[in-house]
């Protein structure tokens, strides 16, 4: 098993993290799915910590996944380093972020809270 991250740990991560979950609404970002179950909401940063240790913390760098867009994503984080990560007007490039996905709003709309 692998050693949890300390960062993970901390109480203000915990706090940032729930602010995100609520911010989409405890829905996948991705795919829509409902994250609102026991162990099944992940937090994952746009820009990696490694990439950005500064952005870590922030919640425009943080969105919410269902644990199999986060394991997807994490195959990309592997093979594609800086593919993703944001244009130069801010833009995200993953057609997926949910500033690309115009339907989401739509889509969580009849959604309610937690
Ligand atoms: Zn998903």
């Amino acid at each position: 098993m692998k050693k949890a991250d300390p960062f993970y740990l901390s109480a203000a991560w915990r706090d940032i993290r729930l602010a995100v979950l609520r911010r989409d609404r405890w829905l996948c970002v991705m795919c829509g799915a409902k994250v609102h179950y026991k162990g099944m909401a992940r937090v994952d940063h746009i820009v990696p910590r490694r990439q950005a240790p500064e952005l870590a913390m922030r919640t425009d760098n943080l969105r919410t996944l269902c644990p199999t867009c986060d394991n997807k994503r994490h195959i990309e984080k592997g093979h594609g380093g800086n593919e993703w990560g944001a244009t130069k007007q801010g833009q995200p490039r993953d057609p997926r972020h949910w500033w690309n996905a115009f339907d989401y709003q739509k889509a969580r709309a009849n959604d309610t809270d937690e």
